[in-house]
C-alpha cells in the first residue's frame, strides 16, 4: 500500500518536475530579447578592444553642444554580439547641420569617424576603438518621384520605412531579402537579396550626395564622379558619408507564390531552362535543408513569386509578420540537435506553406475562389525577423556568404556539406540567390553567379570562437578553390592572403582610399586591420 502512494507520489513529482522544465525551456527559446544582445568578451583580444584608451571629455566643447549624442564613451557592439568596442561617443544624426558638426568636431579633436546603421554587419564595418560614431538611423527623411519612379531617401531610412512609404503602388527594385537594414549600410556592402534579376542595390542607385573627408559633398553616379560612385558602393563607409540617394523604384505588382521541392543537383539545370527564362518570375530564391539526415544540402525548396494579372484587386496595408514567439521557438529549439533540427526542416516544407498569408484578394469572384495565394511584391520583404533575435545569451548565429560561379554550384555544394559535417557545424539555414555581375570596385561578382548564405549557431566562448574561426577559414578556401568570392560584412576570421585572393583588386582598393581620404578621416576595425 505503502509503495504504491510513494510511487504515485513519485510519479506526480516526476510529471510537474518534467511539465516545469518543459515550460521553462519553451519560455527560454522564445522569449523576447530584453535589448541589444551584448555579449561579454572572452579574450584577451577582445577585452582589449573594448576598453577605451582614451580620456572622453566631450562636454565642453561648443561643436559638441551642438551635436545630439546618443552616448558619450561607453561601448557599441554589432549584431553578432561578439565585437564589444569602447568609443569616443555614438552622435544620433538628425540632419545634414549634425553631419558636418561631427567631421567638424573629429577633426578639432584629432578623431576618426565611423557610420553606423542597425549594425547588422559582424566583424566591426561600423565602428572602430575610440571612434567617433554616426548612428545614421533617425536620418530617415524620403520623398517619391512618381514621374521618374524614383525615391530619395536619407541614408539612415530602413527598408521598413522605405516599404511603408511605398505601399501599395510601387516597391523597391533591390534590397536585401529582410527589411531591417538602412540604405546606407547596404549601399556599403552593396546588398542583394531575393530578386533575382534586379541585381544588387548598386545596380537600383541613380545618383548620391556623399560628405566627403574634407567636409564637401559632392553628387556622384555612374556619369558623375564615377570613380568614387563605383567605391562608395561596397566600399564599407572608407570613401566619404553618404547622405541621401536617389533610387530606381518599381511597381508593387501582384505574385501568385509557389513552393517545388527539388533535389540540389536539378537545380543549376532548372535554373537554366526554366526559372531564368521565365519573363513572369517576380522574385526567386531557394532554402537548402540543414536537416541532419540524408537531405542535408540536397533537398531544395523553390520560393517562386509569379507576376499575374488578377484583374481589380484589393491590396492591404502591409503587416508585420505573425507568430513571432512561435517561430523564434521552432528557429532556437532546431540548435538543440538533430532531431530539433530535422523537425524544423519539416515544418518549413510542410507545415509552413499552409501558414502562409495570402493577403491579395482578387474581385473577380473566379479568381478569389481558386487555391492560388496572392501577395504584392512588398510583402515578402518586408519581414523584420524578430524570430531570430532571441534572449540566449551564452551563444550567438552567425552569417556566411559565399558567391560561386555557377557552374561550379554542385562542387561547391558537395564539398560545403563535408565541412559541415566534418566539422559538426550548427548549421541553422541554408539559402540560395541568385547574383549577376556587378560593376562597383569592390566587386563579389564579376560574373555570372549564385550566392550561398549560411547561418550559423556557435557558443559564446574561446572555444566556439575557435571553432567557427577555423570552418570560416575552411570555406573561404573552398570558395577560393572554386574561384568564388566571400561577402565582407561579416567577421574577420580571414587572412590578408585570404582577402587578397579571393578580392585581387584590395591593394588597389585601399591605395585609392588613402588618395580620397589621405588623412584616414573614415575607418573601421575592418578596414584597420587589413587596410594599414
Ligand atoms: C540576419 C542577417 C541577414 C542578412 N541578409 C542579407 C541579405 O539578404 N542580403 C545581403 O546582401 N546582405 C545581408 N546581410 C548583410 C547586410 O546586408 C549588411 O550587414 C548591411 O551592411 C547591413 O546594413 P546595416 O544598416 O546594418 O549596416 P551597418 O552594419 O550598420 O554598416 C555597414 C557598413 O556601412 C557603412 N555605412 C552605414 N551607413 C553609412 C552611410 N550613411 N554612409 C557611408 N557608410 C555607411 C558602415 O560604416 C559599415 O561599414 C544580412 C545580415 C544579417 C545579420
Amino acid at each position: 500500500m505503502k509503495t504504491n502512494r510513494s510511487k504515485k507520489i513519485i510519479a506526480s513529482v516526476t510529471a510537474v518536475s518534467l511539465l516545469a522544465g518543459t515550460a521553462y525551456e519553451v519560455n527560454r527559446l522564445s522569449a523576447e530579447p530584453t535589448g541589444e544582445k551584448d555579449c561579454e568578451p572572452v579574450s584577451a583580444e577582445g577585452e582589449a578592444l573594448a576598453t577605451a584608451d582614451i580620456q572622453v571629455d566631450i562636454a565642453p566643447l561648443p561643436l559638441s553642444e551642438l551635436l545630439s549624442w546618443k552616448q558619450k564613451g561607453g561601448t557599441i557592439n554589432d549584431v553578432s554580439c561578439l565585437n564589444r568596442t569602447a568609443v569616443y561617443g555614438i552622435v544620433q544624426v538628425r540632419n545634414v547641420d549634425d553631419i558636418k558638426n561631427a567631421v567638424a568636431l573629429a577633426k578639432e579633436e584629432e578623431l576618426k569617424i565611423s557610420m553606423a546603421g542597425v549594425r547588422h554587419s559582424m566583424g566591426g564595418q561600423a565602428f572602430y576603438k575610440n571612434n567617433l560614431v554616426l548612428d545614421m538611423t533617425q536620418f530617415n527623411q524620403m520623398s517619391l518621384d512618381e514621374e521618374n519612379m524614383t525615391i530619395t531617401v536619407q541614408s539612415g531610412a530602413t527598408w521598413h520605412d522605405i516599404q511603408n512609404f511605398l505601399h501599395p503602388y510601387y516597391a523597391v527594385k533591390a534590397m536585401q531579402s529582410t527589411d531591417i537594414f538602412t540604405v546606407g549600410g547596404s549601399i556599403s556592402v552593396n546588398a542583394h537579396g531575393m530578386d533575382h534579376l534586379a541585381g544588387s542595390v548598386g545596380s537600383s542607385i541613380k545618383s548620391m550626395r556623399v560628405m566627403l573627408a574634407d567636409g564637401t559633398i559632392v553628387n556622384v553616379s555612374r556619369e558623375e564622379n564615377p570613380e568614387l560612385f563605383s567605391l562608395i558602393v561596397g566600399g564599407y563607409g572608407l570613401f566619404g558619408i553618404i547622405l541621401d540617394v536617389d533610387l530606381q523604384i518599381v511597381n508593387n505588382d501582384i505574385y501568385e507564390t509557389e513552393r517545388q521541392v527539388v533535389s540540389y543537383k536539378d537545380f543549376p539545370e532548372i535554373f537554366e531552362n526554366e526559372i531564368l527564362p521565365d519573363p513572369n518570375l517576380g522574385l526567386f530564391y531557394g532554402h537548402l535543408s540543414t536537416a541532419k539526415n540524408d537531405t542535408l544540402l540536397d533537398e531544395m525548396i523553390f520560393y517562386k513569386y509569379t507576376k499575374v494579372d488578377i484583374g481589380e484587386a484589393e491590396i492591404p496595408p502591409l503587416g508585420e509578420v505573425s507568430s513571432i514567439a512561435l517561430r523564434r521557438f521552432v528557429f532556437n529549439f532546431s540548435k538543440l540537435g538533430d532531431i530539433p533540427m530535422n523537425i524544423k526542416w519539416y515544418l518549413e516544407k510542410n507545415v509552413e506553406p499552409m501558414l502562409e498569408s495570402c493577403t491579395v484578394v482578387p474581385r473577380t469572384q473566379a479568381m478569389s475562389e481558386g487555391e492560388a495565394c496572392f501577395v504584392s511584391r512588398n510583402e515578402p520583404m518586408h519581414d523584420s525577423v524578430a524570430y531570430i533575435r532571441n534572449n540566449l545569451k551564452k551563444e550567438t548565429d552567425i552569417l556566411h556568404e559565399y558567391f560561386i560561379p555557377r557552374e561550379q554550384f554542385i562542387p561547391f555544394v558537395d564539398e560545403l556539406r563535408r565541412i559541415v559535417q566534418e566539422y559538426d557545424v550548427n548549421l541553422l539555414n541554408a539559402s540560395v540567390r541568385v547574383i549577376h555581375p556587378e560593376d562597383n570596385f569592390l566587386t563579389y561578382a564579376p560574373a555570372e553567379m549564385y550566392s550561398i548564405v549560411l547561418y550559423i549557431n556557435q557558443p559564446v566562448s574561446v572555444e566556439g570562437n575557435e571553432h567557427m574561426a577555423k570552418v570560416t577559414s575552411e570555406l573561404i578556401d573552398l570558395t577560393h578553390q572554386v574561384n568564388g568570392r566571400f561577402f565582407l560584412p561579416y567577421q574577420l576570421y580571414y587572412t590578408p592572403e585570404q582577402l587578397e585572393a579571393s578580392y585581387p583588386e584590395i591593394k588597389e582598393f585601399f591605395e585609392l582610399k588613402k588618395f580620397y581620404d589621405p588623412e584616414g578621416l573614415f575607418t573601421n576595425t575592418w578596414y584597420e586591420k587589413y587596410g594599414k
